[in-house]
């Protein structure tokens, strides 16, 4: 670690103007060797010994990292606790992105799906802030607790010294020498707390990365549901995740309600289709997600047919609406206890309608009202099979 930070401060060229380092320093300067420190022992011996001046050589802590260790070992290693590569990253959470939506279109602002679940997201993990908070933590833990390591202690401290003192996290010691600019790798760490914002946040948080993390997060707002006529957005979001609902079906209702499921509407306003309109022979109408699991007169059948006796899972008397069956809101007091069905059961309908109208545009097959009803009923019986369900 040592070794680390004194080949990182070479790099810090400013640190030798500023005068920091001392003009003696032979070691990991630019354009000095290690072995001008034995010349120069050698002279101030030779120097002291022809004036008759006494003389006491310390010799401290003469250490051999610089014979031993590779020194692209040592940047490699810097590079990867210190000094993240800023492309690096972006590549990593591109990719990231690209899996998740297994194309280069991204339907959803990268925020957003890096929000908690509970508010609209789907959290994926935020890489500057989680690498940052996770290397703000571990330094300002470091320098500021009683550590098993007081050598790594008393580098970090040294290091981070001015910033420390100025934030109050050390007191102001005299005796003990601290460097006055930030090196290279610990200069991040203030940039890091401005940029989220986390400045003013006490000590106890700041050396722990899950305390930083969810700070940032509290601070997301709820995502809006642009179609939701009653109730709360947090409402839908709960919904949405419901433990009742097998993964699929949460990514189903998580993009039906950021109307981002790619029916024809949402892919021609991107600019991705030509065409708009319903793949339903003679429907005409905008495919918008609304249109496809309410308006469309395929997707009326199928509703009166799941409200039938045939399809024994929605209470008999209960009104569906729009907004019960896109979000799960607005449902009668006395059948609230029988959510979780009710809930499980829209979403595997919701989900039976979108199969069966990939089945029509891709393979040109109409599956009849009836049969997507069955294919819902099919995927309730797994649901709750697998233990999910009522
Ligand atoms: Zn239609």
């Amino acid at each position: 670690m040592a070794a680390i930070m004194v080949v990182a401060s070479a790099q810090n060229t400013r640190l030798v103007q500023k005068g920091l380092i001392h003009p003696d320093q032979a070691c990991a300067v630019p354009g000095r060797r290690i072995t001008d420190s034995l010349v120069l022992i050698r002279d101030t011996i030779c120097y002291a010994r022809d004036r008759n001046i006494r003389l006491v050589v310390l010799n401290l802590d003469f250490e051999k990292a610089f014979d031993r260790l590779s020194h692209q070992y040592l940047f490699e290693v810097l590079r990867k606790v210190g000094l993240p590569d800023r492309r690096a990253i972006l590549n990593l959470e591109r990719a990231v992105f690209y899996f998740i939506w297994g194309s280069k279109w991204e339907r959803v602002r990268r925020e957003v799906l890096k929000k908690p679940k509970e508010k609209g997201g789907k959290g994926v993990p935020d890489l500057p802030l989680f690498l940052g908070a996770r290397f703000t933590a571990l330094h300002l833990a470091l320098a500021t607790s009683p550590s098993r390591n007081p050598k790594t202690t008393a580098f970090t401290r040294f290091w981070m010294g001015s910033f420390l003192r100025r934030k109050k996290f050390l007191p102001i010691d005299l005796r003990v020498p601290v460097s006055f600019n930030l090196p290279l790798f610990y200069a991040f760490i203030p940039t890091f707390l401005k940029r989220f914002n986390l400045e003013q946040e006490e000590l106890q948080v700041l050396t722990k990365h899950r305390l930083l993390i969810s700070c940032v997060q509290g601070r997301e707002p709820v995502s809006s549901v642009r179609g939701l006529a009653i109730g709360e957005p947090s409402q839908v979001w709960r919904n949405v995740n419901h433990p009742a609902l097998p993964n699929r079906l949460r990514d189903l209702s998580w993009m039906v309600a950021h109307e981002v499921l790619p029916v024809r509407s949402v892919m021609h306003s991107r600019g991705l289709l030509q065409s708009a309109t319903c793949p339903r022979p003679g429907c005409g109408a905008p495919e918008s997600v609304r249109h496809l699991l309410w308006e469309c007169s395929a997707a009326v059948d199928q509703w009166a047919i799941a409200g039938s006796l045939q399809f024994p899972y929605l209470p008999a008397g209960e009104v569906l609406t729009a907004q019960l069956m896109l979000y799960g809101v607005g449902l009668s007091p006395n059948s609230k206890k029988d959510f979780t069905r009710i809930w499980l059961t829209l979403a595997a309908t919701k989900d039976a309608t979108w199969t069966s109208r990939n089945l029509l545009v891709g393979r040109h097959m109409q599956i009849p009202p009836v049969a997507v009803i069955r294919m819902a009923a099919a995927t309730v019986r797994e649901a709750v099979a697998a233990g999910g369900g009522p």
